[in-house]
């Protein structure tokens, strides 16, 4: 059986070893994190609907479930010519015949940024949230601004939806607490319409919102630094904050940044259809002709450079559908006249997410034939928290899953 290297723990490269295990190959897979992360739920930890400790999926517990073998240290350089990897610890890994890359994405550097924190950042970064959160409600009044930034150069990489999120769920923590009317609320970002990428009805959706719940917008401006007491943009303008939450957009991982596998200009790496990674443009999924080349490597998840739709996201859903693809692909080449039926995540490419605000929910979606956005009061919020518990347990094998989820 094929001995299978996959780096990274997150969505990507757990969903890739629970599938690939499926295949029953001998999986090996290196995190520099101890624990499976569910992000999508982290809105809750800063407000303390949710404890840090329910997000954390132990790799050993998923590990015992599905049999691969688990390192826990840290990725410092990867050869795709040499076929090797090296680790923090000094280990090198050069036995694999895949390579499956899910490492993620690093951040945009912004001046001042250690005056800010991010609920897409590390995910101890959400209980330095929550302790700003306590801090602030225990000040009585205060302005807190929440926002997003842009990578110019991959648009991909930018993510807004858990920032509205969170801004929703603080006010209604305020809300609840009966002190709303002592703060000012500001949402802002350097483009005029952030959320555009959910479409024209979700937009409009969101407007109405921040209207309802009295939250200030600041779009259009570009940032130029943070400062312990605000937000300074291009022109000079300052934005006063006593807590600022951001998250800067998505940037090449580092250690990729540094490797000699091919990158987009913002640094992730490029792949085909078939999360191949792509030496060189005229590559395709089988060539197999220029033996120079490495051809059993593949890289998944926020990793990977998405093509396609000017509207495209970095979704956790999209970095399953690629590493269960991956995992098909590579029992599939292993025919004999190398495989026909290769599975591509282009046609998978849509936004789907359920945005909460503490006391309900919306359902977007967007693909390449529609965009909607669907209040669902109350049960939206409870339907999350469902899901949540679902990607827990389902993931350790003890419920079973509901196909494509
Ligand atoms: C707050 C929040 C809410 C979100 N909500 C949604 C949502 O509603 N719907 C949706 O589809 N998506 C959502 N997303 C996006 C989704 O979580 C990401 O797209 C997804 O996590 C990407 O998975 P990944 O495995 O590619 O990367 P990651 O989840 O970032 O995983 C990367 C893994 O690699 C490990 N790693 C990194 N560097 C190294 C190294 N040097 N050595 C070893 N290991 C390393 C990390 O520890 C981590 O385990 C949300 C994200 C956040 C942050």
């Amino acid at each position: 059986m094929k001995n299978i290297l996959i780096l990274g723990g997150g969505f990507a490269g757990v969903e890739a070893a629970i599938f690939l295990r499926k295949e029953n190959y001998n999986v090996t897979l290196v995190s520099d994190r101890e624990f499976f992360y569910i992000f999508p739920t982290s809105i809750w930890v800063p407000t303390r609907e949710t404890a840090f400790e329910k997000l954390c999926v132990d790799l050993k517990e998923l590990q015992e479930a599905h049999g691969f073998d688990l390192i826990v240290d840290s990725v410092e350089d990867i050869s795709a010519q040499k076929g090797a990897v090296t680790l923090a610890s000094g280990k090198v890994l050069d036995k694999y015949d895949d390579l499956v890359i899910a490492m993620g994405a690093s951040k945009m550097k912004h001046k001042g940024l250690e005056h800010t924190l991010s609920i897409c950042g590390a995910p101890e970064q959400s209980l330095l949230i929550r302790d700003q959160v306590d801090k602030i409600v225990a000040m009585g009044e205060g302005k807190i601004c929440f926002g997003f930034g842009g990578n110019p150069k991959d648009s991909s990489a930018v993510r807004g939806g858990p920032g509205f999120e969170l801004l929703f769920n603080v006010h209604n923590l305020l809300k609840k607490k009966g002190i709303r009317d002592k703060y000012e609320l500001t949402f802002f970002a350097p483009m005029p319409e952030p959320g555009k990428r959910m479409g024209p009805k979700a937009l409009k959706m969101m407007a109405k919102f921040f209207d309802m719940l009295d939250i200030k917008s600041h779009f259009g401006k570009k940032i130029k630094a943070f400062e312990k007491d605000g937000i300074i943009f291009e022109d000079d303008s300052k934005l006063e904050s006593d807590f600022t939450m951001f998250i800067p957009a998505g940037d090449g991982h580092e250690v990729i940044k540094k490797s000699d596998l091919p990158l987009n200009e913002a640094g992730f790496i490029k792949i085909d259809d078939h999360c191949n990674v792509r030496f060189s443009d005229v590559d395709t999924f089988c060539d197999g002709e220029d033996m120079s080349r490495p051809h059993n490597i593949y890289a998944i998840g926020d990793t990977a450079a998405l093509e396609g739709y000017e509207w495209r996201a970095k979704q956790g859903h999209i970095a399953e559908v690629m590493a269960r693809n991956v995992a098909h692909n590579i029992k599939e080449k292993e025919k004999e006249n190398g495989g026909e039926s290769f599975l591509g995540y282009n046609e998978h490419l849509n936004i789907l997410c359920v945005m909460d605000s503490g006391d309900g929910a919306s359902f977007v979606y967007r693909d390449d034939k529609r965009a909607f956005m669907i209040p669902m009061p109350v049960v939206g919020h409870w339907l999350k928290k469902g899901w949540g518990v679902y990607a827990r347990y389902s993931k350790l094998g003890k419920i079973p899953r509901i196909p494509g989820m």
